[in-house]
Order: C-alpha cells, then structure tokens, then sequence
C-alpha cells in the first residue's frame, strides 16, 4: 500500500542531512558546552554554530536567540517571561482566539495569577486586525501575542502591521512563528517584532528542541531556574545534539524556501480544485490567498473530520483533522469557530498538509481515493439514525471507528 503523509503541519520527517550533522554529537561529542575542558568546547562550538545559523536565517544577532525545549517552551517563555518581568509596568496582556494551545493556555494560566488578557477576533478568514489591536490596548498593556501563521488553517496574519501598532504604543510584540518559520521569509528587524518563537521539527529538524528570539534590550524573566546556560535564561545542559539539528535543518529550509513555497502552493492549489472538482458541499477554511504553501483545510458537510481521517489512513494517506473530536473533547476547532464556521460544519474538517517528499502523484492518488470515502460516509450519515444531516443535528460528533469507514 500507498503510504502518503500529508500531516506536516503537525510534524515533519527528520532530514537524512540533519541526522548526519547531529550523530556525531550523540556518539564522541558528547561533551557538556559548559565544559572548560577541550570536549567542552567542542560541544561550545557546536551550539554557538547553531546560533548563528538560526540568526542569519531570521535576521537577528546570535546574542538574541535562546534555545528551548520545544515551541512550545518558547511560547511560554516569551509570554510568562515577559508578563513576570514587566508586572510593575501592566497587567494586561492581548493575544486572539485562533493561536495554538501553547500561547492560549499559557494565557489561561496568567489569568489565574492577575493578569488580564484580551481574546481578540478572527475575521471569516482567520485574520487579525491590527485596528482591534491598536483599540485594545490600554497604558496597562504589556504584551501582545499573535501568531505569525495559523497551524489549522494557515492564514498569514498581518504581523509588520501588529508590530508597527504596538511600537507605537511602547508595547511588546511577540509572534508564535513555529508555522512560519521554514516556510515564509522572515526578517525579525524588517518585521519589528520583539520576541518569536520557533520549533525545529516543523521544519524538518528533530522533535524536542526550539528557540526563542528575544530583541536586544527587551527584559524577560527565566522560566527554568538554576545554571546560567543561554545567559541565565534557560538552566539546563544544553541538546547539543538537537541545537545542532535545528540549525542544520533552518539552514538547509532557508536554501530551499522560496521554490518549495512555489512548488507546494501549486501542489495545494491541484488537490483543492481536484477536490471541489469531483465532490460537492466542500468548503475552504482560511484565507484564500494569504495562506501558507502546504496548508488546505476543508470542511465537508454531513460528516466527521474524524471518520474521513480514519477512512485516508485506511488508503495510506495521513492527514489531520480541523477539529478536537476525541474521546477526550466533543469541541469542534476553536479557530474554526472563532472564524464563524458553523459547529457541525466544523467537526466535518480536515487538514492536509503538504512537505518536502509530496509530489503530483501524491496528490493524484489522494483525489482517487478521497471521494469514494466522502460517498460512503455521507450515505451512512444520511442512513444512520444517529446521525442526520447537521442542520436537523445540530452539533454532534459521534465516536467513529475502523469499522465504521470501512
Ligand atoms: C507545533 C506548534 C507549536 C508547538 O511546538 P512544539 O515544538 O511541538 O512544542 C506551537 N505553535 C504552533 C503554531 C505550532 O504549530
């Protein structure tokens, strides 16, 4: 069988050229960076390699990239790090409803400690105002945090906008970059942004290691506590490895970016319209244009992101759904429903997301296999007493198996 991923938004193959660069510092090289000794200071050279790697691709100086444990470290560091460090200044922090848990619930956590925080909207497309911005801020506003591009439905947000309105008001501006980065060019001066976070195996690095860029100048408190690595910022022996990794795989994206981004953008554009060509009640989700190259979210009526999901990796083919439909959560997608997509039409979404080894075949064979999928679940969905037609439903969201799609 055919095996086709398509989930590269949630995560990417590690590079054969990035395995390489990091196997040597997981074998002989297994020096600690804080090490005065000549190990040491290879595993020293390593990391500070790393740096500059990661600064040239954004930009930055080197003295201005922290490495994390994950994205989601970063987000965190960058929202807690400057919320703790700024508390005398202002309490109040602005971020939307469509940024990925890590930034939500990062902000959730800040409200039970004083902090107040400001959920903006979305319009239809997932797009941010910068006007809803500039109107939310207050002389209380210490932070603002939007996401450079969204990892369900891809919308580019304005961020040179976002950035410019909060320079302005003498307000931080960090940006979860973690879609972005790889994928857009980005140029965190250019931009103006303050802090941005990023994660190496959504750019096919390893998992388990990200970065955090912080502006010279702009004072953040340690989310970790203890030895003074990455100037008492992030305490913990570093992963020499997997900094290694990251910044192989960054340099080797930067190479590559701007024709993948041609050449993925019309792989996107194939599947979609070979998709609305061949089965009806099919929608787009994010914004038409303003998108990232891989990215296509799609909801189809009268049935489950879910079952279409299982009914792919039954074919070989990997993709992910728009929605949180687990045993664990019946919610339908936040950023769906922040775009005002209807609850029912929401559970019916999925998200392909395209990478590297994807070609034209790929996309051929998906529009093969993808419509008789569609039938079956909708003849199913129209027969089942369980699940009629989302209009006479409501929202819904019934445990689909194996089984069931078959
Ligand atoms: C994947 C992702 C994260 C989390 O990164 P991890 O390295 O997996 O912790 C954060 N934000 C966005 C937008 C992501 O896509």
């Amino acid at each position: 069988m055919k095996r086709i991923y398509m989930d590269h938004n949630a995560t990417t193959p590690l590079r054969e050229e990035v395995l390489d660069a990091m196997l040597p510092y997981l074998r002989s090289e297994f020096g600690n960076a804080s090490s005065v000794h000549s190990w040491g200071i290879r595993a020293r050279r390593a990391v500070e390699a790393a740096r500059e790697q990661v600064a040239a691709a954004l930009g930055a100086h080197p003295r201005e990239i922290i490495f994390t444990g994950c994205g989601t470290e970063a987000d965190n560091q960058a929202i807690k790090g400057v919320a703790f460090a700024h508390r005398k200044r202002g309490d109040h922090i602005i971020t939307s409803r469509i940024e990925h848990k890590a930034v939500l619930e990062t902000c959730e956590y800040l409200e039970k400690h004083g902090f107040r925080v400001t959920y903006l909207p979305v319009d239809a497309y997932g797009m941010v105002n910068p006007d809803d911005v500039a109107e939310a801020i207050t002389d209380r506003t210490i932070l603002v945090s939007v996401m450079f591009a969204n990892n369900e439905v891809g919308t580019i947000q304005p961020v040179a906008e976002i950035a410019r309105v909060c320079r302005e008001r003498d307000v931080y501006f960090h940006t979860d970059a973690v879609q972005a980065v790889g994928k857009l060019p980005i140029d965190v001066k250019q931009l103006g942004v303050d802090l941005l976070s990023l994660s190496a195996h959504k750019f096919y690095g390893p998992k388990g290691v990200g970065a955090l860029y912080v502006r010279r100048g702009v004072k953040i408190d340690p989310l970790l506590h203890g030895g003074h690595q990455e100037w008492g910022l992030r305490a913990a022996t570093e992963n020499v490895a997997g900094i290694v990794g990251l910044g192989k795989a960054l340099e080797l994206r930067l190479a590559e970016m701007e024709a993948e981004a041609q050449r993925l953008t019309a792989l996107r554009e194939r599947l979609y319209h070979g998709i609305v060509s061949r089965i009806d009640h099919v929608y787009l989700n994010g914004h038409p244009t303003q998108r990232l190259p891989g990215t296509l979210s799609l909801s189809f009526d009268y049935i489950e992101g879910e079952a279409i999901i299982l009914g792919l990796d039954l074919e070989g083919v990997a993709v992910s759904s728009g929605s949180a439909c687990t045993s664990a959560s019946l919610e339908p997608s936040h950023v769906l429903l922040a775009m005002g997509v209807h609850p029912a039409t929401a559970q019916g979404s999925i998200r392909f997301s395209l990478g590297r080894e994807n070609t034209e075949e790929d996309v051929d064979y998906v529009l093969e296999v993808l419509p008789p999928i569609i039938q079956r679940l909708r003849e199913m969905s129209m027969f089942s007493e369980h699940s009629p037609f989302p209009e006479e439903a409501g929202p819904r969201c019934v445990r689909t198996t194996k089984e069931h799609v078959r």
